[in-house]
């Protein structure tokens, strides 16, 4: 009786939640870009179960997924990759959110495994390296929908999608939007959890060539085991794909709440959304202190890039002092000085976090010299940003740009 009286109130909660003020709150700010990506399509059935396709149910649910959001959040413009049973390529998919500047993009999938018809759960995966086989496997799976692609290996530079070699690719990754990725894909979790009532199979990382080429905050979401057959009957029912399209739905209005409140407070963590233009400045900044006596870096020409920044100081940190770097890659392990992935690029600086190795290149006081030095890499580095430190720890960039800017307009 209790869990009934806390079912309909949990109903009720449901029935409300699209009108509470959490989408309207924000109406007057900037509009909010989703892709939603219904997986496989057209020829390509995906994963296949007794009584149905893969690419049916994540249709289902990628589209009521979407006219949730359409119908409660005004601020927000909704993308499909695919709102029919077409064929997308794994490019043209990404593609569309990039061309949008999509501020998120969600994949939805669904799970199969083979010689196992009693595994149950959905989860949800960002870009990384996976860490066991059994997850290297759903990369391998998700990703040998290429095949159906004419000309893939062209279009996809040799990627094997079923050889573990091939995966390397996802050692060395530009960590520019990990960490919403994950933010977004626990709360999926949560949800899923909480509100639908589903096994949590947890947040994971794989080799996902879709979450690769999409320049946004992106997850790929494993609904539940197709090769399952009670969660086959359950994501085929109205009520499964209702359930599964509104854990997801919920989970997104609270990651764009987040989103918004730190945005509009200027404290958001991510780098991702800082300007990263020139700081105008009062008098302009002419002057460029190293903290530490200037000692220049050595450069090397290398012919696969522009010129590389004649002179580099490598300050130490220093109390109170903020210190801008580019971050141009993050990785599992840790690389040689002159590792091929730094593409001779010299003097190029490390720091832990979330247990990767974040690599980051040249270091100042002036926010602006970082930014031309970001520039000139990004024939090198296309998702290279700068990152902020004081007193040796990393700091929120916006809090640190807003820093460098009041103390130069003071001089
Ligand atoms: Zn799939």
């Amino acid at each position: 009786m209790i869990f009934r009286r806390q079912y309909i109130l949990f109903a009720l909660i449901c029935f409300w939640w699209p009108a509470s003020p959490l989408c309207a709150i924000h109406t007057a700010a900037k509009e909010f870009v989703v892709v939603i990506d219904a997986g496989h399509g057209g020829n390509d059935p995906g994963a296949i179960g007794k009584i149905s396709r893969e690419k049916d149910i994540n249709l289902k649910v990628a589209l009521k997924l979407g006219s949730l959001i359409r119908s409660n959040c005004k601020d927000v413009k909704v993308i499909y990759t695919r709102n029919k049973d077409v064929f997308v390529s794994l490019n043209r998919r990404a593609e569309i959110a990039n061309n949008a500047k999509a501020d998120l993009f969600i994949s939805i999938h669904t799970n199969a495994l083979a010689k196992n018809n009693t595994i149950k759960g959905a989860s949800t995966w960002t870009l990384g390296l996976a860490k066991t086989e059994a997850n290297l496997s759903v990369a391998k799976r998700e990703n040998s929908v290429i095949l159906y692609e004419d000309d893939y290996q062209t279009t996809y530079a040799g990627f094997d999608p079923n050889s573990s070699e091939s995966y390397i690719i996802f050692e060395f990754m530009q960590d520019k939007y990990m960490s919403q990725s994950v933010r977004f894909a626990s709360i999926v979790q949560q949800h899923f959890k909480t509100i639908c009532r589903r096994t949590d199979r947890g947040v994971h990382q794989g080799g996902f060539l879709v979450l690769k080429a999409s320049a946004m905050p992106s997850v790929l979401v494993e609904l539940g085991f197709i090769s399952t057959p009670e969660e086959e009957r359950y994501m085929n029912s109205k009520e499964g794909v209702d359930n599964l399209s509104r854990g997801i739905y919920s989970a997104f209005l609270q990651y764009k709440e987040e989103y918004q409140i730190r945005f509009a407070s200027g404290e958001y963590s991510d780098s991702s959304n800082q300007p990263e233009s020139v700081v105008e400045t009062t008098p302009p900044v002419v002057n460029h202190t190293p903290v530490a006596p200037s000692k220049p870096a050595e450069t090397k020409p290398t012919t696969e890039a522009g010129p590389t920044p004649k002179t580099m100081s490598i300050p130490q940190p220093a109390d109170d002092k903020i210190i801008f770097k580019v971050q141009i890659l993050a990785s599992a392990r840790q690389l040689g000085a002159n590792h091929k992935e730094f593409k001779g690029l010299q003097g190029v600086d490390n720091y832990m976090e979330d247990g990767l190795y974040k690599y980051t290149y040249g270091a100042s006081e002036n926010y602006n010299e970082m930014v031309r030095l970001r520039k000139s890499l990004t024939g090198k580095y296309v998702g290279s940003f700068i990152v902020a430190f004081k007193n040796g720890k990393k700091m929120n960039i916006n809090a640190a740009i807003a820093e460098f800017k009041k103390k130069n307009n003071k001089q």
